[in-house]
């Protein structure tokens, strides 16, 4: 098949983990016989530099020209000269932006364990053995997109967590479609004790849940669930929440994996079009060092090829090759137990180029 893929790289460790995720998407296009075209273009921090817009206009004309989009990340260190609250522009609008503009409605985050790497989270291993889940987070509504105001001298806040059926009923169903294809169980995540929204959102899953007899549907409230996520990860399959719980809760899931650089998310909209990212930020403590760990962003491309290109046996091959690589000792700093060797990003990523070829 052929398939324009444009990157957009951003800031900090952003360029490492996307241009080795790149080469390794053309030794995929090699092995199974694609043609990618990659473009690329600015967002973040690096584009307000270069024409002071977090998402310039030809950034967003070259995402609308390609079938997906692969991201690295945006933003600096906390004092960067992007850092101002104040200011009319930050990277991180770029992103927002950028999600806004796609109507990318529904962030997908799965959230595994490498068993090799089991010691290094925070858990115990055996809470750790067989945790496959899959956060489906709404992405373009709730209170980070709803009104917000201050008043008086800044005394008065407030924000506005606001919801249809059908921005409810729309992120409802990939989580409920994605279940069919793995376990058959959804956990559907609010607060229906408390707020409106989520009666709102409890309703719009019960009115579902006949069209899906065969997907076993529970509800948890986001507090009690979020004590639940670490006692016993093990025993969900498909999570979904509205945006802010989501948000926060996915960020509780990376702690099972061991390390922020080990995770993938896809930003989906209702076509096939993708916005691809690993779930770090742009790390500038290490960035420049070639010590990031490229495996989120390779898992990232991995989820491209499987969402938005259909190539679901050539995902599965990076999945594998990455877990091989695993198996077989190579660590990037951020993965190692004490006493382990490290490999730089370079290294790692051709251990899973390796894998994927042979
Ligand atoms: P971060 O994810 O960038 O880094 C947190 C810690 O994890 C750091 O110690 C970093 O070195 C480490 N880390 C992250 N990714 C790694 C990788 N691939 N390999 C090895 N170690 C890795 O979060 P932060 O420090 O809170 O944020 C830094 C900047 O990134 C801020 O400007 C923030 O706004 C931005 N950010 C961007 C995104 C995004 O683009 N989606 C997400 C989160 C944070």
């Amino acid at each position: 098949m052929q398939a324009t893929i444009t990157l957009l790289p951003g800031d900090g460790i952003g360029p490492e983990v996307v241009y080795l995720t790149r080469d390794l998407l053309a030794a995929v296009a090699r092995k199974f016989g694609h043609t990618f075209t990659f473009s690329e273009a600015l967002i973040g921090g690096c584009a307000l530099d270069a024409v002071g817009n977090s998402l310039p206009a030809e950034t967003i004309q070259a995402c609308e020209a390609a079938d997906a989009v692969l991201l690295g990340a945006v933003g600096g260190a906390a004092g960067s000269r992007w850092s101002d609250p104040n200011a009319p522009d930050r990277p991180e609008r770029g992103l927002l932006a950028l999600r806004s503009h796609f109507k990318l409605f529904a962030n997908l985050r799965p959230v595994t364990v490498f068993p090799a790497l089991a010691s290094g989270s925070p858990l115990r291993p055996e809470l750790l053995e067989g945790v496959d889940i899959l956060f489906v987070r709404e992405l373009t509504g709730g209170a980070y997109f709803g009104e917000k105001r201050e008043q008086g001298n800044g005394d008065v806040a407030w924000d506005t967590m606001i919801y249809t059926v059908a921005e409810v009923r729309r992120v409802l169903e990939v989580a409920l479609k994605a279940a069919r294809g793995r376990r058959k169980h959804v956990t559907s995540i609010d607060k229906a004790n408390v707020l409106a929204s989520s009666r709102l959102w409890r309703r719009t899953v019960e009115s579902l849940r006949a069209d899906y007899p065969d997907v076993t549907i529970e509800h948890a409230l986001v507090d009690s669930f979020a004590m639940q996520l670490i006692r016993t990860p093990n025993r969900y399959d498909v999570v979904v929440a509205e945006n802010m719980f989501g948000d926060i809760l996915t960020d509780e899931s990376a702690v099972l994996a061991g390390s922020l650089g080990l995770l993938p998310s896809a930003s989906l909209g209702s076509g096939t079009f993708g916005v691809y990212e690993p779930i770090h930020g742009a790390a500038p403590d290490i960035a420049g060092k070639g010590i990031a760990n490229p495996t989120g962003t390779i898992l990232s491309g991995a989820m491209l090829l499987r969402h938005s290109l259909g190539l679901e046996a050539e995902a599965v091959a990076v999945e594998k090759a990455v877990k091989q690589a695993i198996n077989d000792g190579l660590r990037t700093g951020d993965m190692v137990a004490r006493g382990e060797q490290s490999v730089g990003s370079a290294a790692f990523a051709e251990a899973v180029r390796v894998r994927l070829e042979s």
